[in-house]
């Protein structure tokens, strides 16, 4: 079986690292008869052929993963880490219910009607 052999411009799929989608790409570049850039068609980007190949590394979620370092770097200060828990133990001791006050009774609050008219 002989494989076809590419040529500038053909059309082959690849997976467009921009578009993260395996989409027609353009042949840009050829080295000994093998692809080694395509164009997008769709983003019109230039990369390295993959081959077709969907990246195999995916990480469940990059950004999240960035965004709870950035959040763990400014929000844990390590002093206040340490007193957070001791407050918490010191306030776990039982103290007896503050009785509440007694409410006082609700005034009634009287509007004053509008004054009937006179004459
Ligand atoms: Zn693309």
């Amino acid at each position: 079986m002989i494989e076809p052999v590419p040529r500038l411009g053909d059309t082959i799929d690849d997976y467009c690292p921009r578009c993260r989608l395996l989409l027609n790409h353009a042949v840009a570049s050829l080295v000994d008869n093998k692809v080694v850039k395509v164009v997008c068609q769709t983003c019109h980007s230039e990369h390295p052929y993959r081959n077709a190949e969907l990246p195999q590394k995916k990480k469940p979620s990059p950004r999240a993963a960035l965004f709870d370092q950035v959040l763990v770097k400014t929000t844990s200060a390590p002093e206040a880490e340490a007193q957070a828990p001791a407050e918490e133990s010191a306030q776990a001791e039982p103290e007896p219910p503050k009785k509440k006050k007694v409410a006082t009774p609700a005034r009634y609050i009287s509007r004053h009607k509008a004054k009937p008219r006179r004459g």
